[in-house]
């Protein structure tokens, strides 16, 4: 096992990475709560809610089970958890315990940040995508105008991160998180980068898998510690999400996973880098890596490059109309500048072809 110390603001928390914490939740649990809700999506419910549970035979539990997927980290499901909740008698000393991917963790860590005030939760994340997620505390729901724009820093109590449940993912659910992890290791001037780059992600075995996520989540962690309100370095963890998140939005949700849009965004990203320095730094590795691991860069050719700058333009990371963009002046030195939008089109244009 692993464990990763995060200090932030409010309090310091604990990451656990290892093999059947889901079954040992209860004893690393040393408050007396009074209740407990439980809050998963369908698919892992089916998979994994009866190892958790069987863990609290004596306590009274809340299970809310949402659909899968983006649509619903809603207003609606946030407002009827609550009604839930209150009417269970969830109260101040009880607790809230999040199961799954980024979906549930962002809702369910919301939620928690809202019910009278604030409650502690547990992220036990169950994809590789939501390594990311369960560091930062940053916890949303989505506006029908926007992802994640309804939200608070509200980092949980613990993390306890069971990669045996990463083996029932979907093949794109793997290739989603190892983008951010690949992000991650750019990032940062040791790390395991071209180790990654070397392997074929879908069989990849568990001591591997625990030691990527370990240095994802340690890098992340060294960055949010240093800028928890995202004033100046926090920025960085944007690499590759100018081009992936209008991908993502022009494509509409659900068409190609979070991980997968960021994928071709850090490609676009180290493009534009050694146009940008005039120097080679990682592009044709990264595409050897994105091409053997199968993440779908044939997209491209279905979209409209003005239709990405359009939404690009309404990123709310942008300040003063311009298209702000990580760039890496090298491996590990990352660097944020802001673009025209003309010019930002020249290169989509040129990277595309
Ligand atoms: P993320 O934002 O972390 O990618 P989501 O919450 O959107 O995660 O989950 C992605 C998809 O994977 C959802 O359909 C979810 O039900 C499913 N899922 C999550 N964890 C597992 C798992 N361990 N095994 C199988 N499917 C899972
Ligand atoms: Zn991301």
């Amino acid at each position: 096992m692993r464990t990763i110390d995060v200090q932030a603001s409010s309090h310091d928390y604990s990451i656990h990475i290892g093999s059947g914490l889901r079954l040992a939740l209860k004893s690393y649990i040393s408050m007396d709560y009074s209740k407990i809700l439980i809050m998963t999506d369908e698919n892992v419910a089916n998979i994994y809610l009866d190892d958790v549970l069987g863990q609290f035979s004596e306590k009274e539990i809340l299970k809310v089970i949402i659909p899968a997927g983006e649509s619903s980290k809603s207003i609606e499901i946030f407002y009827s958890t609550h009604t839930k909740a209150i009417e269970f008698g969830l109260d101040r000393s009880s607790l809230i315990i999040a199961l799954g991917g980024g979906v549930v963790g962002d809702l369910a860590g919301f939620i928690a940040s809202t019910y009278m005030r604030g409650i502690d939760y547990i992220q036990m994340p169950t994809t590789i995508l939501a390594h990311d997620s369960s560091v930062g505390g940053k916890v949303a729901i989505n506006h029908e105008l926007g992802k994640n724009l309804i939200g608070s820093f509200y980092p949980p109590k613990l993390v306890l991160y069971d990669i045996d449940t990463l083996h029932t993912l979907p093949t794109r659910e793997i290739r989603s998180g190892y983008a951010e992890i690949i992000k991650e290791a750019m990032l940062a001037k040791q790390s395991n980068l071209n180790e990654i780059l070397s392997t074929t992600i879908s069989d990849i075995p568990n001591e591997k898998l625990m030691q990527d996520l370990e240095l994802g989540i340690k890098i992340k962690a060294a960055i949010v510690e240093e800028d928890e309100k995202e004033r100046g370095t926090r920025k960085h963890l944007n690499l590759g999400h100018t081009l992936g998140h209008a991908i993502e939005a022009v494509l509409g949700y659900g068409k190609i996973t979070h991980g997968e849009a960021v994928g071709i965004g850090l490609l676009f990203a180290v493009y534009v880098s050694e146009k940008y320095f005039s120097k080679k730094i990682l592009f044709s590795q990264l595409l050897s890596w994105l091409k053997k691991n199968h993440y779908p860069l044939n997209i491209v050719n279905s979209l409209t490059p003005t239709a990405l700058v359009d939404k690009m333009k309404t990123d709310k990371k942008n300040v003063h109309n311009k298209i702000h963009m990580v760039l890496l002046e090298a491996i590990g030195q990352p660097t944020v500048h802001s673009f025209e939008d003309n010019k930002i089109l020249d290169y989509i244009q040129s990277f595309f072809d």
